[in-house]
């Protein structure tokens, strides 16, 4: 439903969660953050984002880069286990806490991926063990499949297997810096830090309000690497682009 996205310099968390305080209007059933901070962290909960102001701030929850997500469920119960983001440990993980193998790809995404069962067969049968009944958990394990140290690369591969309607947005505990996203079908937009040292994404400009004016709307197909300062844009068939940046005010 919502999706906020930051790679910066400074603590990202507060933007994160007050960017889903200005898409609660949506409605959403659950919702989340993680963040990179040495490891992937990350809170959920199917409480209001209220909440999870306070549950990020009592868990000390920071970090340079990360994601966060307010869900409206299509697949799988509204349930903290099935809210975003949802992360991917690799092969073989045990994922009821009993194992401590840090998980590697954190990802959000808007939308309903129709071909979910059959990526979701073939990953489980490659030996992927999933935590949650939605549609969204096939592309963290898809995106850990294709990684070998590029999560741009990674992401680039995974979208050529997804059918349906997206948008997403990835995190890697192997890439402090980075936040890769991608859209077809559902809006995501690059913020570009005024400060030239930080850049975000979101499903709508209006998440940043008050951060940043200055908007590029990416199109149909398009996969974005945010870096703090830095970003580069590719089309659908992944050659790079120049997408215009323009100056939106925001509507808050
Ligand atoms: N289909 C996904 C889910 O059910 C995403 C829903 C949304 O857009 O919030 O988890």
């Amino acid at each position: 439903c919502g999706i906020v996205g930051a790679s910066s310099h400074r603590n990202i968390v507060p933007i994160l969660v007050q960017g889903l305080q200005r898409l609660e209007y949506r409605g959403y059933d659950s919702c989340g953050v993680a963040v990179h901070s040495g490891e992937l962290a990350r809170t959920r909960t199917t409480s209001r984002v209220a909440d999870l102001l306070s549950q990020v701030e009592s868990d000390h929850v920071e970090g340079l880069t990360g994601i966060a997500h307010t869900r409206w469920a299509t697949h799988g119960a509204p349930a903290v286990h099935n809210a975003h983001p949802h992360f991917s440990h690799g092969l073989g993980e045990a994922v009821d806490g009993s194992s401590n193998k840090p998980a590697r790809v954190a990802i959000v995404h808007n939308g309903i991926i129709e071909n979910h069962e059959a990526l979701r067969d073939a990953l489980a049968a490659r030996g992927y063990v999933f935590s949650s009944q939605t549609d969204t958990e096939v592309i963290a394990h898809l995106i850990d499949s294709h990684y070998d140290g590029d999560l741009f690369e990674a992401v680039k591969a995974t979208v050529r297997q997804l059918q349906g309607a997206y948008a997403i947005a990835a995190i890697c505990r192997d890439e402090p810096h980075r936040v890769v996203g991608a859209r077809a079908g559902s809006p995501l937009i690059l913020g570009v830090g005024t400060n030239g040292e930080e850049n975000f994404l979101a499903s709508d400009a209006m998440a940043l309000a008050g951060v940043t004016d200055q908007i590029v709307y990416l199109e149909e197909g398009d996969v974005v690497d945010l870096q703090p300062g830095k970003y580069w844009i590719v089309d659908r068939a992944h050659k790079n682009v120049t997408r215009t940046v323009r100056t939106v005010q925001a509507h808050s």
